[in-house]
């Protein structure tokens, strides 16, 4: 039975049912964290949060969360495994990559092909290749996915060389890829013109955010391509509302797309882009952000928008499965 790395071990890919594709614990800063974080982070309290939330989207039925923070969001696994250990019921998934929207990190500035310490294959993705092959520092835990983002349209040559990277540690390991991407610039048509050039299986391709767009032309060219649209922010109501972001499901699902969908809500426990107090921010502006909305408001609308219960689990589970099957 083909197996999926998570914080807790490797599960039974069977085993991993209703899953969340793109939620964060945390998004937060290491380096901002520990030199500024003292008048708003409380270890202890924001563990105890997260432990909360966590066994309460469980007891909705979500049995797997996918966590696609990776260096440049302060990925800290001995936290989640803290977390983990709190709510047994959860699988958590966790990731490899980079994210950041112009940039490399600067450790790797030097180095690489072509550069004064030239070498080759890239540095970047080797360090990809070993959180999933040996595991994410000391802790044990392995990656089982990549991640990276392209959010502007005109991607710089750092961005480039992070996606080409994620593709190598794609090609070198077979974990499946998650890309954040603009939908409204629709940067993910570039970013399966890359991964297609890398002899990536765009199968293995989530094109995150997805959902933001209504423009189904667009869409189904990413989906015909073979990709997992990634309906993967519900609550953001400043980017797209919900009844919009559920009505271009229901014209997915009408023209037999349910396969190439996956759902979740971008979601945190905390993160640091939004001043001192997120969670009092998240609650004046944006209420619907959190891990539960979907079971909670989203499946019902999808139902009443005569979206099927094979449909629902074609996304929520047979979806998720299939791309961490190996
Ligand atoms: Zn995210």
């Amino acid at each position: 039975m083909p197996t999926v790395e998570t914080v807790r071990g490797a599960v039974e890919v069977t085993d991993l049912g209703t899953t969340l594709m793109h939620e964060h614990v945390f998004f937060v800063g290491t380096e901002y964290l520990q030199n500024y974080g003292s008048g708003w982070w409380d270890e202890e309290e924001r563990v105890a949060d997260a432990i909360t939330r966590l066994r309460s989207v469980a007891a909705k039925g979500v049995r797997t969360f996918v966590d696609p923070t990776v260096w440049g969001g302060g990925r800290y696994i001995p936290r989640i495994q803290r977390i983990n250990e709190q709510v047994p019921e959860l699988n958590i998934i966790v990731a490899s990559g980079y994210y950041h929207y112009t940039d490399v990190p600067l450790q790797f500035l030097n180095r690489g092909p072509g550069l004064i310490f030239d070498e080759s294959p890239d540095p970047l993705g080797k360090e990809f290749v070993r959180d999933i092959a040996d595991g994410i520092a000391d802790t044990g835990v392995k990656a089982a996915f990549l991640k990276c983002a392209v959010e502007h349209p005109d991607p710089t040559p750092a961005v480039e060389r992070v996606l080409r990277s994620v593709a190598y540690a794609h090609r070198e390991t077979g974990a499946p890829i998650t890309v954040h991407t603009n939908a409204v610039q629709q940067t993910g048509t570039w970013v399966l013109d890359v991964l297609r050039e890398e002899s990536a299986d765009l199968t293995k391709v989530v094109v995150g955010h997805s959902g933001d767009s209504g423009d189904l032309d667009y869409l189904m060219k990413l989906a015909d391509a073979g990709a997992l649209l990634g309906m993967d922010r519900f609550g953001i109501d400043l980017y797209r509302s919900t009844p919009d972001r559920v009505e271009t499901i229901v014209a997915l699902c009408e023209r037999g797309y349910a396969e190439r969908m996956v759902l979740s809500h971008d979601a945190m426990c905390w993160i640091d882009w939004f001043g001192d107090d997120f969670q009092n921010a998240r609650q004046q502006t944006m209420p619907n952000w959190h891990y539960e909305h979907i079971h909670d408001d989203v499946l019902p609308a999808l139902r009443a928008a005569g979206v099927s219960d094979t449909d629902i689990d074609t996304m929520l589970v047979a979806n998720p499965r299939r791309y961490f099957t190996g």
